[in-house]
């Protein structure tokens, strides 16, 4: 089943394809956070815990259509995924390793016009919800499917690593190189993104 990937403002057009292989989790953590506060879209990317719902998946199964080249990268430390984002909307596309050998996309679920219902009956409900001491407020969410999706995913990710199709992908060019140079944050930027809480240091 293929389904419509677009940015808010419409720039951004693709689609997505076998969602039914797509492992729906939440992601509480707080670089994930981070990502969404960055955009400025924490308000509405960010459920009332702070989790960002992904949809873990191979990057072949996502092809963009027009607006690539409102596609652009952020990474939050020199060593972290690149976070993938429309510029134009600032809508957040999905997160990758660094490294396109590796696999695999987290989707944000923000980039998908779908409704509840479809995708439930597509990927399935969620299934994982992770790092869950990240999430705001008490009591914490339970952390669940972890173990499952770590097994699924890392069969897949070595299945496209042995037969080549890593180089399948949308976010890198020939060589591994990423289509859009990711900016990197300062520290002291990233610090405020992640625990905007503890307020202006000093
Ligand atoms: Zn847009
Ligand atoms: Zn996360």
């Amino acid at each position: 089943m293929s389904f419509a990937l677009q940015c808010h403002c419409g720039t951004l057009q693709g689609h997505v394809d076998c969602l039914e292989t797509a492992n729906r989790g939440i992601c509480y953590c707080r670089d994930c956070q981070a990502f969404a506060r960055y955009l400025g879209r924490d308000g509405d990317v960010l459920d009332e815990r702070g989790g960002t719902e992904v949809l873990q998946m191979l990057p072949k199964h996502v092809h963009f259509t027009a607006g690539l080249e409102e596609l652009a990268c952020v990474r939050l430390t020199g060593k972290g995924l690149l976070r993938w984002y429309a510029r134009c909307c600032r809508t957040p596309v999905g997160n990758t390793p660094p490294v396109w050998r590796i696999s695999y996309v987290g989707l944000v679920r923000d980039c998908l016009p779908e409704d509840d219902r479809s995708l439930d009956e597509t990927a399935g409900p969620v299934r994982m919800r992770v790092h869950t001491k990240s999430a705001i407020g008490e009591p914490k969410p339970k952390s669940t499917g972890v173990a499952t999706a770590v097994v699924r995913i890392t069969g897949t990710l070595a299945r496209a690593w042995l037969n080549g199709s890593f180089k399948q992908t949308p976010f890198f060019k020939a060589a591994g190189i990423p289509v859009a140079r990711p900016e990197v944050l300062g520290p002291e930027t990233l610090q405020k993104l992640k625990y905007p809480e503890r307020g202006p240091a000093g």
